[in-house]
């Protein structure tokens, strides 16, 4: 099992790549990180194509891709490429290829790269089960080294890069037979088409490992570099979430999966897929390239090197810790799913006002409830104001969180109402006072939320161990100096560990944890997912708080959507809906928004809305269900991987799929 994947866990360090030329675009080495999209249009309309690439240059797209589903797509890439010249763009253009290798052949006499998926490159998907004996498996890989090493060596002739594009969902019967449908396979995937290129001296090559689900996502795209490390390989990295879908969800699937990477220093280029217009993307990549560059330029300002946090990158699993109780009826900890915490936004200069927020929170439509709120009390004159607050939310609430400065004696502990949890920020000289803290939660029947980092955290690990475990929680709400928010955690857990310490993690995603403050739910939404996701997709974390300046509605809602897209707590209908591309059969965008309105209440069912079956059955690994574009204006319809019912009309299938939910006794009333 390899080791390492990235230079620093702890602060930014961007990990060193060659640089591969991609039409005069450098990607990697030094250069800045690329951000790209995809043209949507049919590449044989070479108007509509040439005019969605413009539109994509315009908005800043450093890269365009556009798809060559076949040999007559892939013809049509030369005019499509000379018109975009004559308008006066050089962005370089990339053929997507699936499945056809006379299409990758025709596509790279046009433009600057060719992007080949391996899992369906040479290989035609059946689904079959079979035993691979090793003669057989290298007979198979002999088949693959005369399919791709024609494209290989006519790219080197012309001076075109490739991108070997892994998806988690399209892997080859060869590498899902003998690896499985893992982190694992997609990186074995990847090796074997570099090492038939590296066989020809050709070294122009991005590589990617998508998958919709961002805790396999980074689990690939670490293996994979730390594969190509121990193999002395140093190919830059094309980031990308795969089928994110559209809207907030899919912003926050995007910048957990591609967001925490960067933070370790990951990544040469990326792409956001949502399924709406292809421009919308770009912004949203350059407000994460934006943070991860912010992110290198504090790294860079430090020289802290710290002992490997005990997560292993490679494998998720929850770090273990111990139960605490909110409430009678909401307990916390690693055998729980994490808990929500939301700020008040009134505060307890006005606690009427504080209780509104909150009860209109859950009178919302979404019913999601805060497990706590959390409020400031630096002023005893508010004491008033904490009690009062507490009797009036009574149960609505199982526990209020206090972030004070007072003194353990000047604290109100009396009173009525839902528990307390008093949050406090420690300094390594504060031992006595820690004591007194732990003494009175306990006399009180309060927990204690400890705001320290690691090192202060290892110099009062005797007082915190004597306070009992089932009172005690981890959080840092300011990075150490010279680490990151997120590399703030790791090493907090560390030192938690080396001390014996099992208290729960509280991810805060505080103003003073991001890396830019912009005003805007938009830059609140991609920060919280950056730092709260890369915490999670580690296993770490078992309560959380977005404290956005927005309403409480939103920074509760904001919470469980991460929750969601790490793939830690489902309690809304999961989407994976692909980005749509030159091979959609159906209007993808109405149609996710029309399946949307039906099936949105449904809590516990994943819907994958596919524009073609490229990546359909694969990608929805993981879904109940799939919609997917068979024929033109027809649809099929699968449960899990498997199609059920064919060559629907369009006009009935979101009716039909409802159907099938129903069938399947997944379906619940609205
Ligand atoms: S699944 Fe969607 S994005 Fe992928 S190839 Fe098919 S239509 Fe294009």
């Amino acid at each position: 099992m390899p080791s390492e994947y990235c230079p620093s866990r702890h602060r930014t360090v961007r990990r060193l790549t060659r640089v591969v030329n991609v039409g005069g675009v450098g990607v990697g080495g030094d250069n800045p990180i690329r951000v790209q999209s995809m043209t949507t249009s049919d590449t044989e309309d070479v108007a509509a194509t040439v005019a969605q690439a413009i539109r994509l240059a315009e908005a800043g797209s450093e890269i365009i891709r556009i798809t060559a589903p076949n040999k007559a797509a892939a013809a049509a890439l030369k005019e499509i490429r000379a018109k975009f010249r004559a308008a006066g763009f050089t962005q370089p253009l990339v053929a997507d290829i699936h499945f056809l290798p006379a299409a990758a052949m025709e596509a790279v006499e046009h433009v600057e790269k060719i992007r080949v998926n391996p899992g369906n490159y040479a290989d035609k998907k059946k689904f079959a089960v079979l035993e691979y004996t090793d003669a057989a498996y290298a007979e198979e890989l002999e088949r693959l080294h005369a399919a791709f090493s024609p494209l290989v060596l006519r790219a080197k002739e012309l001076g075109r890069s490739l991108r070997i594009g892994t998806n988690h969902g399209s892997l080859s019967d060869r590498i899902m037979n003998r690896f499985g449908d893992s982190p694992n396979g997609m990186v074995e995937s990847a090796l074997e088409f570099i090492r038939i290129a590296e066989s020809h001296g050709f070294k122009d090559m991005v590589l990617s490992m998508k998958s919709s689900n961002p805790k396999v996502m980074v689990e690939a795209y670490r293996l994979a570099v730390a594969r190509m490390t121990e193999l002395g390989m140093d190919y830059p990295l094309h980031l990308g979430v795969t089928e994110a879908g559209e809207g907030e969800d899919a912003r926050i699937k995007s910048a957990i999966g591609i967001g925490s990477l960067l933070a370790d220093g990951l990544g040469d280029t990326i792409r956001v897929s949502l399924t709406e217009d292809p421009w919308h993307e770009i912004p949203v990549c350059r407000e994460i390239v934006r943070r991860a560059e912010a992110l290198a330029a504090l790294g860079a300002a430090s020289t802290a090197a710290l002992p490997a946090d005990p997560a292993d990158p490679f494998s998720f699993a929850r770090r273990e810790t111990e139960t605490i109780t909110l409430s009678t009826k909401c307990l916390a900890g690693s055998a729980e799913t994490p808990r929500v915490i939301v700020r008040s936004v009134a505060g307890l200069a006005d606690w009427q006002a504080a209780a509104k927020e909150l009860l209109d929170a859950h009178a919302a439509q979404r019913e999601v409830r805060a497990e706590g709120l959390l409020v400031r009390l630096d002023d005893v004159a508010h004491a008033a104001g904490l009690r009062s607050l507490r009797k009036a939310l009574g149960q609505a609430v199982p526990a209020l969180f206090v972030e004070t400065t007072l003194s353990p004696a000047d604290f109100p502990f009396d009173g009525d109402g839902c528990r307390l949890v008093v949050v406090k920020a420690f300094s390594a000289a504060d031992g006595a006072e820690i004591k007194a803290w732990g003494e009175v939660a306990v006399k009180h029947d309060a927990l204690l939320a400890v705001d320290l980092d690691g090192p202060t955290l290892t110099a009062l690990a005797k007082e915190l161990s004597a306070i009992p475990a089932s009172r005690l929680i981890l959080t840092s709400s300011q990075p150490q100096e010279g680490l990151h928010a997120t590399g703030t955690c790791r090493e907090l857990v560390r030192c938690a560990a080396a001390a014996k310490l099992k208290a729960p993690l509280w991810i805060r995603a505080t103003v003073a944890n991001s890396v830019l403050i912009d005003p805007g739910f938009q830059s609140r939404l991609l920060e919280a997912s950056i730092h709260a996701g890369g915490l999670l997709v580690d296993g770490y974390g078992d309560l959380l708080s977005c404290e956005t300046p927005a309403t409480t509605a939103k920074s509760l809602t904001l919470a469980y959507d991460i929750l969601q897209g790490a793939r830690m707590r489902q309690t809304k209908t999961e989407y994976v809906a692909c980005p749509s591309c030159g091979r959609t059969l159906f209007d993808i965008q109405s149609t996710t928004l029309k399946i949307k309105e039906r099936t949105g209440h449904l809590k516990s069912v994943t819907i994958a809305v596919m524009g073609c079956i490229v990546n359909g059955p694969g990608e929805m690994a993981d879904a109940d269900f799939g919609y997917v574009g068979g024929a033109p204006g027809k649809i099929n319809l699968y449960v899990g991987k498997t199609p059920v019912k064919f060559n629907i009309p369009q006009e009935e299938a979101v009716e039909r799929l409802v159907d099938l939910i129903k069938e399947k006794g997944k379906w619940v009333e609205a």
